[in-house]
């Protein structure tokens, strides 16, 4: 049991709840429990704990008191409460979409150049922010833990001190924090990083992360002093004293392990791999999005084949893109994009009996993405900027014949964790890029273990578990002192 003391509950709060809200056609309202590795991982904290989740419901609808009564009746049996933070549609549009999505989505991804710095967009993410604040405050005790998530709720410990509540606070980022040169271009530069400063804990990703905010800190706030060494650091502002810390985020490693080894995986595993005889699997599974640089992979892949001609034929690449946030024209247009690559790279290079690519536009179900996990022989992980990148890390965890070579990106906050076991590439170098995929498909059984098998201890041991559990013993200051391995 973690050491949170005796009467602290644990207030979690992130942009969505842990739940997905919609209607059916028949307009009735369908609520379906989430199941990510946050969701699995909080879950028995909070239920040996006692506490509260509290988010945006992701529904605009003007009727809050029936989408509380849903709630209400579909957590009665959860092992924790509930409170949700409507939006209205303008919030959703200006705070989520504007703020959030055009400003620090790209900013923080280091595409300075997609962002629109409205100053309509900081006004609704302030409101949004204190909205928060206020269902939070009325939610907990003073002696709660509140754990904060992500880069929609920075403001939120400064808006909650603002009302008063002195409770311990942490926030994690889970995306990537961006350099100094790019962060100072963000007009409310300083009244976040200010805001920030009022948590009593930041875990960062890497270590990457944390560097970059500590010289955001020295170049724009006075009077700071690091002190420490090692996961948590302290930083000295003022009068105030605030940990910063690195907590690498994971999944379930044994979850995954055991999945991977179930008779449905293994059967579906066998099939796909009947249906590629005498060829190399590679597989790229990525959201779409522009900071997963698919484009950028597609044409690698192509250089590879033109560099390489003993791989045609002799590979496929298989390439997932999960729909994502198609209503914004970026995406739409990005999407567009990938399409008309795959069309041409695959109408240069088919031949009888071989089609290069095979790309898959939908959400697959868990089973279908272990099958593949197992596979493939390669995974093509190529993101241009990315805070973790968990598909690298489920990928090694279903290699359970510990085989499969992994080319990871640089700039993945994976890198600095798999740097052993991974093939590490510069996302835009296309030379690179083409060598590793040359070097997976000829790399020897044993290389490919010995690599795997390091990857695999990795992952095993920093799983997501160890994530709660290092993040909050830091919350309630204990020593998390020891080395950083990522
Ligand atoms: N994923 C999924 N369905 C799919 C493909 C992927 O649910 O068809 C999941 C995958 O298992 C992983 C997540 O989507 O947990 C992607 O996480 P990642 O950190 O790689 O990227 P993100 O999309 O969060 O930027």
């Amino acid at each position: 049991m973690l050491p949170l003391g005796p009467q602290k509950s644990l207030i979690v709060a992130s942009n969505r709840l842990p739940f997905v809200l919609e209607r059916d056609a028949s307009g009735e309202w369908r609520i379906e429990p989430g199941s990510g590795g946050l969701v699995t991982a909080l879950v028995p904290v909070l239920r040996d704990r006692g506490g509260i989740w509290i988010g945006w419901p992701g529904s605009v609808e003007s009727d809050e008191g029936d989408i509380e009564q849903i709630l209400e009746r579909a957590t009665r049996r959860s092992p924790y409460q509930v409170r949700p933070v409507p939006l209205t549609e303008e919030e959703r549009d200006n705070f989520y979409y504007g703020f959030s999505n055009e400003i620090i989505w790209p900013l923080f991804h280091d595409f300075q150049t997609l962002c629109t710095f409205d100053p309509e967009y900081w006004k609704a993410y302030e409101a949004v922010n204190r909205k928060f604040a206020r269902v939070i405050a009325a939610a907990s005790r003073p002696d709660d833990l509140i754990w904060v998530h992500d880069y929609h709720l920075m403001s939120v410990a400064c808006e909650l001190r603002c009302l008063g509540i002195s409770s311990r606070m942490g926030f994690f980022l889970h995306i990537p924090f961006p350099p100094v040169d790019l962060y100072v271009k963000l007009p409310w530069r300083l009244a976040i990083l200010s805001a920030l400063l009022d948590y009593d804990l930041i875990g960062f990703q890497a270590q990457r992360d944390r560097r970059n905010f500590i010289h955001c800190l020295r170049a724009l706030v006075k009077n700071v002093k690091i002190e420490g060494r090692g996961r948590v650091l302290t930083a000295l502002v003022g009068d105030r004293k605030v940990r910063l810390g690195v907590f690498p985020i994971s999944m379930d490693f044994q979850a995954f392990a055991r999945d991977a080894a179930s008779e449905d995986v293994t059967r579906r595993c066998q099939q796909l791999r009947a249906d590629l005889p005498d060829r190399q699997l590679i597989l790229g599974v990525d959201r779409l999005d522009y900071t997963k640089g698919i484009p950028d992979k597609l044409k690698e892949f192509r250089h590879a084949l033109i560099r390489f001609p003993e791989l045609r034929e002799r590979v496929t690449l298989v390439q997932v893109v999960v729909p994502s946030r198609e209503e914004i024209p970026e995406y739409y247009d990005l999407k567009t994009e990938i399409e008309q690559l795959v069309g041409r790279i695959n109408g240069e290079f088919t031949q009888p009996g071989w089609i290069p690519i095979q790309y898959v536009y939908r959400s697959w179900e868990r089973n279908e993405l272990l099958a593949y996990y197992r596979a493939a022989e390669i995974a093509l992980v190529t993101p241009l900027k990315d805070g973790m990148n968990l598909v690298a890390k489920e990928y090694c965890a279903c290699r359970i014949d510990e085989s499969g070579v992994l080319i990871l990106s640089e700039f993945a906050g994976a890198a600095s964790q798999l740097a052993e076991g991974a093939l590490l590439v510069n996302p835009y170098d296309v030379y690179r890029v083409s060598d590793a995929i040359y070097r997976a498909f000829t790399m020897s059984a044993e290389e490919r273990r010995s690599r795997m098998r390091k990857l695999r201890s990795t992952i095993a041991r920093y799983d997501i578990f160890w994530w709660v559990d290092a993040f909050l013993k830091a919350e309630v200051g204990l020593d998390t002192s020891e080395r950083v391995s990522g």
